[in-house]
């Protein structure tokens, strides 16, 4: 079975097609400034250099047809016909309290991703314009939508609910949501299997990447997560603030003369380790400059550390005990530094870290020692995989 999976932004769609018999994938690729005059193409199949192809690409269905076509193409091309391909899988942002799955796409699951646009208006439009466009250019070919924030809907009120009026919650749906959940769900499985797929666990997902977040999972279900009602909730990230006091936003407001949208762009985008720094929004960048003795950088980077260390406490709390801890995505998977910083914060829960064991990047990893009470673990994530998986799964 062969599975193309689509992530569509507002300019951008990135693509794998995937080969479910051994899960490999058999071409990926980019396509960047839709609706711009100078878009191109970046394909890459398997094993073989990439190919450029810069032409106009004036919306997400000449886009669609291009990715086809490249797929197609006698030289650089991995298929011989659209046909071959069973099903699309989309990365679909946020499904409200509608969809807790992944569910087939169909006429009502598209009229329901439109009545929550509001909850998500810069990602849920791009995702349905490239359903459209799906639906258009290749016509027959059953779509699953796989969403973001599904996998953290186990939550129960008193995790989702924020101390606000409660009319707010039924009026707007104020309340905690979660994003990343296609990551937390991959590496939680992952985890789970490395424990030996225990009856019962208690596991803490650190998605540590230029948007960070941490999921407390037990057995197999989010109990809590740090994002909340958008992604900016939670941890210091590279440009997002994380968790304030809710008063400074009217203060800002007041002082600064900003409107809601010019605060959202601070709190958004001019925040985390770039506001914090005035260096950068790179994990990377920071540390090489606070090695320099920047200090805004040395702070920033306790920051981030101190918030991590924060949540991990935080949820094993919650869970009363945590059986493992693992670290995913950009920081997550590489960043030794900080990775031996926080789990050397993390000896009170039982964690015995294991220093040499931490010294790799990018790959799966035990950095605690055999011994170690709570086991400690670097799982690569992959959200692409897990939405081929859930698509095959539901053509099947
Ligand atoms: P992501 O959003 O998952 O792609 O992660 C991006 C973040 O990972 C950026 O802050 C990068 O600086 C960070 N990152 C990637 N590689 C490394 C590395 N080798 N050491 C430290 N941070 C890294």
């Amino acid at each position: 079975m062969k599975i193309l999976v689509l992530n569509c932004g507002s300019s951008s769609l990135k693509y794998q097609l995937f080969n479910m018999d051994d899960e490999s994938v058999m071409a990926k690729g980019l396509v960047e400034k839709i609706g711009l005059s100078d878009s191109i193409l970046t394909h890459q199949p398997a094993n073989q250099d990439k190919v450029k192809i810069e032409t106009s690409i004036p919306e997400h269905g000449v886009a669609i047809e291009l990715v086809v076509k490249a797929l197609l193409d006698e030289k650089h091309g991995v298929i011989k016909d659209m046909k071959e391909i069973d099903a699309v899988g989309h990365r679909t942002i946020h499904g409200g309290t509608s969809f807790t799955e992944s569910c087939i796409i169909t006429d009502d699951v598209i009229a329901e991703m439109e009545r929550l646009v509001d909850l998500a208006p810069l990602h849920n439009p791009p995702s349905i314009l490239g359903i459209r466009a799906c639906q258009d250019k290749m016509p027959g070919i059953p779509m699953v939508g796989v969403f973001d924030t599904a996998f953290h809907q186990t939550m129960d009120a008193a995790h989702y609910l924020y101390g606000l009026p409660y009319e707010y919650y039924e009026k707007y749906q104020m309340r905690r949501f979660g994003f990343h959940g296609t990551s937390h769900r991959f590496v939680s499985i992952r985890c789970r299997e490395l424990l030996g797929n225990p009856e019962h666990s208690k596991i803490i997902t650190c998605h540590l990447g230029n948007g960070s977040s941490i999921a407390a999972i037990v057995d197999g279900k989010v109990i809590d997560t740090s994002m909340g009602y958008t992604p900016l909730e939670g941890l210091v990230m590279g440009t997002r603030c994380g968790d304030l006091d809710p008063a400074i936003l009217p203060f800002l407001m007041r002082k600064e003369g900003l409107d809601a949208d010019a605060l959202d762009a601070v709190i958004n985008k001019k925040s985390g380790l770039l506001g914090i720094s005035g260096v950068s929004s790179d994990m990377r960048d920071i540390e090489a400059a606070a090695a320099d003795g920047n200090e805004r950088a040395q702070v920033a980077m306790e920051i981030f550390r101190k918030t991590v260390i924060h949540y991990i406490g935080a949820y094993a709390a919650e869970m009363n005990g945590v059986d493992a801890i693992l670290f995913t995505a950009g920081i997550g998977e590489n960043d030794i530094a900080n990775r031996a910083a926080i789990c050397e914060n993390l000896s009170y829960l039982g964690v015995e870290f294991d220093k040499e064991a931490n010294d790799c990047r990018g790959k799966e990893v035990m950095i605690s020692t055999p011994n170690s009470k709570v086991k400690v673990f670097v799982i690569p994530t992959n959200e692409e995989l897990m939405i081929a998986r859930d698509t095959a799964a539901l053509v099947k």
